[in-house]
């Protein structure tokens, strides 16, 4: 299976759809469906109802909900939004910004 150029904790923006233009951290990657929850990003909202007899309120509750990877592209912490590809290094696959060559780290 080819490995994601996107991984949990990089800062990405939504290049089409409904939340187009917004930016976000990867919360959590779903390599087999190729989707990822950015945060802040598809949020929808749940109603929460109160259970009768309880003192928990009833309310919305907001959640993300999974996007195409395909539709938002990571950004570089040095030049902003860019294409990602890989380069070898030692013995190490590293992701470099395709636009300043900068390496991108994967933070844990
Ligand atoms: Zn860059």
């Amino acid at each position: 299976m080819q490995s994601l150029l996107i991984h949990r904790n990089d800062t990405v923006k939504v290049i089409t759809g409904s939340d187009r233009g917004k930016t976000g951290r990867v919360l959590r990657v779903f390599p087999d469906k190729g989707t990822l929850l950015v945060e802040h990003v598809r949020v929808v909202k749940k109603t929460v109802s109160s259970k009768t007899g309880q003192r928990t309120k009833g309310g919305i509750a907001e959640q993300e909900s999974p996007i195409q990877i395909s539709n938002v592209t990571l950004v570089c912490p040095n030049c902003g939004p860019s294409s990602v590809g890989r380069k070898r290094e030692g013995d190490m696959r590293v992701r470099v910004c395709k636009t300043c060559g900068q390496t991108l780290p994967t933070k844990k």
